[in-house]
């Protein structure tokens, strides 16, 4: 637990070549008492999976620290969008119009916009969510264009047993392609490879908190 400063400052150096990028320190399935260490410490962005585990953790944290800024990084069912907001600042896994639809419908109702990455499935494997590359252009004109979303970036989760190098420099193409700036990719195990095909918000969990279970 002490180590999660250590931990993070680490990873913090390691990166420091490269500028205007933001750990999100996935902290799923920790308790509080790990997390505090690391707010104290000044870091910002936290990430969780689940609605319901961020809610009983982090929305008195958010009132007793308004800077916070939490990210959700896992899958978000529609039922869930209105506990979702204004609970989370980022949402990394806008999935399916459907759930932009609703989330469009809540962030009226709250007055409050979520930043938003579209998660893209590059792997085209049935398993994940994510928009396909191929419809990705016209999902992306219908999220600003008519549902308001504040879509700031692209989201990918490479298949975790392949070399993820070719999915990162597809992220990249996308991104330009696009002209959407941010893109969230890089985890524990591949965040530097990820750095290098621009990668401006990288989702780190047990390089700072310890493995899970
Ligand atoms: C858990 C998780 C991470 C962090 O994984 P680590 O390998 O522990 O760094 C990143 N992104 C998503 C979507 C996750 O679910």
């Amino acid at each position: 637990m002490l180590n999660v400063v250590k931990n993070f400052d680490l990873v913090k150096e390691e990166i420091s070549m490269y500028k205007n990028v933001n750990i999100v320190a996935v902290s799923k399935t920790f308790p509080v008492n790990h997390i505090l260490p690391l707010i104290n410490h000044g870091h910002q962005h936290f990430g969780e999976n689940k609605v319901q585990e961020a809610q009983e953790k982090w929305t008195s944290l958010k009132n007793d620290f308004p800077n916070l800024k939490l990210h959700l990084i896992g899958k978000l069912q529609t039922n869930k969008v209105k506990f979702a907001l204004p609970l989370f600042d980022y949402i990394h896994s806008l999935d399916s119009i459907k759930l932009a639809e609703k989330i469009s419908l809540e962030q009226e109702k709250k007055n409050f916009k979520p930043k938003i990455f579209i998660q893209i499935n590059l792997g085209k494997e049935t398993q994940k969510s994510g928009i396909d590359e191929d419809q990705l252009k016209n999902f992306y004109k219908k999220c600003i264009n008519e549902l308001k979303l504040n879509i700031i970036g692209i989201m990918c989760l490479p298949p975790f047993d392949q070399e993820p190098i070719p999915f990162f420099k597809k992220m990249q193409n996308l991104s330009e392609t696009l002209n959407i700036k941010e893109i969230s990719m890089g985890m524990s195990n591949d965040y530097l490879k990820a750095l290098k095909y621009k990668a401006t918000f990288i989702r780190v969990g047990s390089k700072i908190f310890g493995s899970r279970n």
